[in-house]
């Protein structure tokens, strides 16, 4: 086999790590998402339960304390015994319900952070101590600019913005142009952005043969790596 072979062999495994990683994260979440609707919900039930227990439970107590106050008229007793038991009937309900809700909070807490080290653990795993450029097979001339736009090292000047990933369009219009001003053109946008926006195509007075910008798999995992890396926070350096 081939050096080369070899060396896109890896780099399609590499790919495939991180495609795997992503649905595992997206699995992972879901399930997390799943549990904790599920303990949310079953706070409430037992919230519910506790409500109707305790409302049960004081009324016969109001109800005993009543009949043992009974004297000629029921009223006066009635609103005695109602404002000697609500008061703590509401307090004990109150903080039953309360610890229920703190548990399940703690516990809906805790299931998310344990998701997310298993998540960061993983990603951390994939691209362990390697650095970008190599993991990807990013080429070393490649450098990317504040947009995340992959330009060439002193290929890029004031006017030509992303060098020869340089194309031009106008304001509204639907086709890009090679050529600066062809058709009014005058916005530089990188070729990768076009080809990956089926918005536009390519104008047929500049660019004479079919255009296609071809986009390749490194910008396209770098994209998605990119992305992972700063959003689970993981240390690993662009290039040695
Ligand atoms: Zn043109």
């Amino acid at each position: 086999m081939t050096e080369d072979r070899k060396h896109e062999m890896r780099l399609k495994l590499h790919y495939k790590k991180i495609d795997e990683s992503i649905s595992k994260e997206r699995e992972l979440t879901n399930e997390s998402y799943h549990l904790c609707a599920n303990l949310q919900g079953n706070a409430t039930r037992k919230s519910i339960i506790t409500l109707v227990i305790n409302a049960v439970l004081w009324s016969v107590l109001l109800t005993g304390l009543t009949t043992l106050l009974y004297s000629d008229t029921i009223q006066k007793p009635l609103i005695v015994s109602i404002a000697i038991v609500t008061p703590p009937m509401f307090f004990i309900t109150k903080t039953i319900i309360k610890v229920i809700q703190n548990g399940t909070a703690a516990r809906i807490e805790e299931n998310k952070k344990d998701t997310q080290n298993q998540i960061d653990s993983m990603y951390a795993s994939v691209f362990n101590r390697q650095n970008l450029y190599d993991f990807l097979g990013i080429p070393h001339d490649i450098i990317f600019d504040g947009n995340d736009f992959p330009i060439i090292q002193n290929d890029c000047t004031e006017l030509n913005k992303y060098g020869r990933f340089t194309r031009y369009i106008t304001q509204s219009g639907k086709k890009y142009h090679l050529h600066e001003g062809c058709s009014g053109a005058y916005n530089s946008v990188h070729a990768y952005s076009i080809a990956q926006n089926s918005f536009y195509t390519p104008c047929s007075k500049c660019i004479h043969h079919n255009d296609p910008i071809y986009v390749p798999d490194w910008y396209i995992y770098y994209l998605k790596t990119s992305k992972i890396v700063k959003e689970h926070d993981i240390s690993v350096p662009l290039k040695i």
